[in-house]
């Protein structure tokens, strides 16, 4: 089933036309999700039991850690510990290494990303199949990075009718060659930059073609 309630924060994302939409969306939703578990969601016993059980990766406890909200994380982190005391030090070497791992691979923020960047994707799709203006827009983007683009036409595959499909693939297709192509010249001069005979000439729009090359590539 299309999941519509993104639909607005899409919309939102997608006319901004600026870097990648798919990323943005998800730093809001990042951004949303940290500020729901130091905030209310941190006295629900169901979100509470999550957290306690996955706890977090080192990315987003860096993130929490720094929100400046000190003691629902210290609550957090507290009863978390508590939690992995049973289920951590096993007599046994594997079954202990096994525990160890599994502590170590789960985080409450990135199952809850996954989730929700799953129905961000089947949105966009049902957006695309069911609205003109969201179609036009989609193909204005400025760029969908390498790993949105990936998600977004497995996705695309997997929901769109096979001529919806085409018209996808070809319109995410033209946004990244445009843009590659634009990383391509701006590279290539800020090369040229390192050459004496352009040590004068202006940087053009080369500056940060390395950091931009970054952003979509990452
Ligand atoms: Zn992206
Ligand atoms: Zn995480």
């Amino acid at each position: 089933m299309a999941e519509k309630i993104y639909s607005i924060k899409i919309n939102e994302a997608f006319s901004k036309k600026c870097g990648c939409p798919i990323c943005s969306l998800q730093s809001l939703l990042e951004e949303e999700e940290i500020e729901r578990i130091l905030g209310a969601a941190m006295m629900e016993p169901d979100t509470r039991k999550e957290t306690n059980r996955k706890g977090f990766c080192k990315k987003h406890l860096e993130i929490l850690s720094q929100s400046g909200n000190k003691l629902p994380m210290a609550l957090m982190l507290s009863t978390h510990i508590e939690e992995l005391e049973d289920r951590l030090f096993k007599k046994d070497i594997k079954r202990n290494s096994a525990a160890y791992g599994e502590a170590r691979k789960s985080c409450y923020v990135c199952g809850r990303m996954k989730l929700f960047m799953h129905r961000v994707l089947d949105n966009i799709c049902y957006l695309y199949s069911s609205d003109e203006a969201f179609r036009k827009l989609f193909g204005e983007q400025e760029y969908f990075c390498e790993t949105h683009s990936a998600r977004l036409l497995e996705m695309a595959e997997k929901t769109l009718s096979k001529k919806e499909r085409a018209a996808f693939n070809d319109a995410l297709n033209q946004c990244n060659r445009t843009y590659l192509e634009t990383l391509k010249e701006d590279l290539d001069w800020f090369c040229k930059k390192f050459d004496y005979r352009y040590a004068k000439e202006d940087w053009k729009n080369s500056k940060d073609s390395i950091e931009r090359t970054v952003k979509y590539l990452g």
